[in-house]
């Protein structure tokens, strides 16, 4: 059995829905199929998902958002008639959205939720009315129903691991499954989404929940490619990728694939792979527990901007005992959350995203690591630019990390940080944000600029 996701481009527009169709069709494995709320079909088209959080906050702040409404029924509206879908699917979506906007509105967080969740659910509702309509054995299935239980955070769903006892179940299903992405519900029945972009979270789930043999992902690109094509010319394409690799490169930036939608498939061993509904006779890229790695230690290059540094100095401060603990029970009182910690003898720099620091945070983290640390000086830098370099074949290979400051030297990029985590799947190159595209092109040419188009 497998499980497909498809993303908002894939499932955008009435033509991309059709591919989708065929796609499904054409292989009596994919069992379950995991929908995104339409995206962009054109680069100044909106997501459904966004004009859903207009809608939201308009209909929070003011109690009166009915043109947006209309905006985001038009969406569907477009959809079905194009597709000729019988019945009256988009008055039962109308329905639906009035209703969720007629709730209770005295939690904003979970208010919004609802509201964003929409954009999938009512989208899943009317690809299985379509794919019905051509013949397929297909059915809606709500993520309630299928007991995908998660956390009680708005915006920010674990799934709860019980859930996995519920979605075995769905093994033995008769036909194909339609199921929403991007959202659960918390054991007191209460919808909660996954972070933005969760709908991969959504099918990692359900694929590590009936054991499935593979995970496709499909979104609008060939492959995962080394680096970012906005950035590198023609970059080459990943074929074989580790659980591990694929994560990191998520993490610093790489969008093809949600960086926490890697777990639940990574626990369970079920391959994951990426391919293009606008091209799915090529092969994508896998990603998979083990790949060889001699010939290609470094896997890709990506660049991810918005980081800010805390600098902080003590003398003696290798000495201090309990000095770094001290140091991240102020960050947490403060409900920061940190990237790195590089540290030298007398000094260490917590880096850290920068949308979490306010004005007046920066004032009182400042404060507060000077007096209640007695720091001799602290600071805070910001525009970094995190640049990693990863690959599982770091480990055994000599020498990646002077290619990679000679390339960077050569560029003239100075970097202001490195790190190198234990397990060496990635190396970290904190550099000022103008610097980031240089850097990234610098390595990219030292580590693929030989290849052939493709790495194996
Ligand atoms: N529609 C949601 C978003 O735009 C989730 C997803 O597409 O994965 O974030």
């Amino acid at each position: 059995m497998k499980v497909a996701k498809f993303g908002g481009s894939s499932v955008a527009s009435a033509e991309q829905i059709r591919k989708v169709a065929a796609i499904i069709s054409e292989d009596h494995d994919r069992k379950i199929v995991v929908v995104s709320a339409p995206g962009k079909r054109d680069k100044n088209d909106s997501k459904v998902t966004d004009l859903l959080i207009e809608l939201g906050e308009l209909s929070l702040a003011t109690g009166e958002a009915e043109s947006e409404l209309q905006a985001v029924l038009e969406r569907y509206r477009s959809i079905a008639e194009e597709l000729k879908i019988d019945g009256d699917i988009i008055t039962l979506i109308e329905t639906d959205l009035r209703e969720r906007l007629a709730t209770n509105r005295h939690n904003p967080g979970v208010f919004m939720d609802s509201i964003k969740a929409s954009g999938e659910d009512n989208n899943a509702k009317l690809i299985a009315a379509y794919l019905k309509s051509t013949g397929l054995n297909a059915t809606y299935l709500n993520p309630k129903d299928a007991g995908l239980l998660v956390s009680d955070e708005p915006g920010n769903a674990q799934v709860l691991p019980e859930a996995y006892d519920q979605l075995i179940k769905l093994r033995d299903h008769e036909g194909v499954i339609v199921f929403p992405g991007f959202f659960g519900y918390s054991p007191e029945g209460t919808l909660v989404t996954f972070p933005r972009g969760g709908s991969d979270i959504t099918g990692a789930i359900l694929a590590a929940g009936i054991q499935a043999e593979l995970y496709e992902n499909f979104t609008d690109v060939d492959s995962v490619y080394a680096a970012n094509p906005n950035v590198v010319n023609e970059p080459v394409e990943i074929k074989r990728m580790t659980y591990r690799e694929m994560r990191e490169l998520s993490y610093a930036g790489f969008s093809v694939f949600h960086d926490e939608a890697l777990i639940p498939a990574f626990r369970k061993g079920i391959p994951v792979c990426v391919k293009n509904t606008n091209n799915p006779s090529t092969s994508g890229t896998m990603i998979i527990a083990e790949r060889e790695y001699f010939f290609n230690p470094v896997i890709g290059i990506a660049a991810d901007d918005g980081f800010s540094t805390i600098y902080v100095r003590k003398y003696l401060m290798n000495r201090e005992v309990g000095f770094g603990r001290r140091l991240l029970q102020i960050l947490e009182d403060e409900g920061l959350s940190y990237e790195h910690i590089p540290s030298g003898i007398d000094d260490t720099s917590v880096i850290l995203r920068e949308h979490q620091l306010t004005d007046e945070m920066q004032e009182r983290i400042i404060d507060r690591i000077k007096n209640e640390l007695h720091a001799d000086d602290v600071y805070i830098e910001k525009d970094f630019s995190m640049v990693m370099i990863v690959g599982e074949g770091m480990h055994n290979t000599v020498g990646v990390s002077a290619r990679a400051t000679a390339a960077l030297a050569r560029a003239h990029v100075n970097i202001e940080m490195i790190n190198q985590g234990s397990s060496e799947v990635s190396l970290v190159l904190g550099v000022h944000q103008e610097d980031a595209d240089r850097a990234v092109q610098a390595l990219y040419e030292e580590f693929f600029g030989a290849s052939d188009g493709t790495i194996q």
